[in-house]
């Protein structure tokens, strides 16, 4: 069984190292937290490389120790969490390919079964939720730390609680997590409820700019690096921004693209039946079924009608 292969190589191991997807949201963040902190209490040396993830996670038991990069050029196990695709392990896939042992553990059902050893399952609303297995079967004590790093994605992940991947064992968990004394309020209100300056900023951009398409079932706005640069946006200040459309009265797909070095990333999310992965995958992207991603080679107005066009085609 794939869980019995991975706790064998991670105790046969050394060195190890963790990654998670570039722009790191709380799911990847917390999840690879969760899985640093248990391993050092397994005592295995390890290390966690995010070149850059939120301040608003920097909270999280661990988040001192992350690297941004290492010299090690060959450890001897590589732990993928909340990523789909080697190319997504934010331009780090050589600790990944130089590892001897991989291992992929993941949520997302487009996943491309990367690693050695692959850990996936998609019915879990967060990377983190699939941990609380991993860590019990690894013989982890799930601390009040490692607990409110597996909490910062679960509440991410699924919108607090609202998704409807938020499963029982979510509510479960973390009734487990309040009895034994996580601040469950105080994590909630960092991770979803605190806008920084610069996110409330680009909220009022993207409301402004929000068009309603295809008899408003379709939200569509943007940002732009300049925009970004106006409001002196950090690390993370985009995140949420393609929730705002999916929340009017309607609409069916929210569409936000962010302008990046070169492209246009694509952000999108559904509210009953389009299965954004599948049209994020016709660009080359994925993600679940209700929120997904891709990246669009084109200058805005091309990139927005080539997404529109095929957005168009997944509505009733
Ligand atoms: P977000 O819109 O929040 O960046 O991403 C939504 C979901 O889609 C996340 O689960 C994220 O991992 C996934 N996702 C975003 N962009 C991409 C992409 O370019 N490729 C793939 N495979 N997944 C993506
Ligand atoms: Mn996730």
């Amino acid at each position: 069984m794939t869980l019995d292969n991975i706790k064998e190589e991670i105790e046969k191991a050394s060195k190890i190292v963790i990654l998670t997807h570039e722009s790191p949201d709380g799911d990847a963040v917390g999840s690879s937290l969760a899985m640093y902190n248990a391993l050092k209490q397994l005592n295995k040396n390890v290390d966690l490389i995010i070149p850059e993830y939120p301040e608003t996670f920097s909270f999280l038991s661990g988040s001192e120790n992350i690297k941004k990069e290492t010299d090690i050029q060959h450890y001897d196990v590589a732990i993928s969490l909340d990523a789909t695709d080697i190319k997504r392990l934010n331009g780090f896939a050589n600790y990944f390919e130089n590892a001897k042992v991989t291992i992929n553990i993941d949520h997302h059902g487009s996943n491309k079964m990367f690693a050695d050893y692959n850990f996936v399952n998609p019915d879990a609303p967060a990377c983190c939720q699939i941990l609380i297995l991993v860590l019990e079967f690894l013989g982890v004590n799930i601390t009040k730390e490692i607990g409110t790093c597996l909490l910062a994605g679960i509440i991410t992940d699924t919108g607090g609680f609202k998704y409807s991947g938020t499963s029982k064992e979510t509510f479960e968990f973390t009734s487990w997590l309040l009895s034994i004394g996580v601040n469950v309020a105080d994590v909630y209100r960092r991770v979803l409820e605190i806008r920084t300056k610069g996110n409330f900023a680009l909220t009022k951009l993207v409301i402004d700019r929000l068009e309603f398409l295809e008899d408003g079932k379709i939200a569509f706005t943007y940002i732009t690096k300049e925009d970004e640069k106006n409001v002196n946006a950090k690390n993370g200040d985009h995140d949420g921004l393609v929730d705002i459309g999916r929340t009017v009265e309607g609409v069916e797909i929210s569409i936000l693209l962010r302008e990046a070095d070169g492209f246009f990333k694509g952000s999108l999310r559904s509210n009953e039946y389009v299965n954004v992965s599948d049209l994020c995958m016709m660009f080359g992207g994925g993600g679940h079924p209700r929120a997904a991603g891709c990246s669009i080679h084109l200058p805005l107005e091309e990139a927005k009608e080539k997404i529109l066009l095929e957005a168009k085609k997944h509505l009733k």
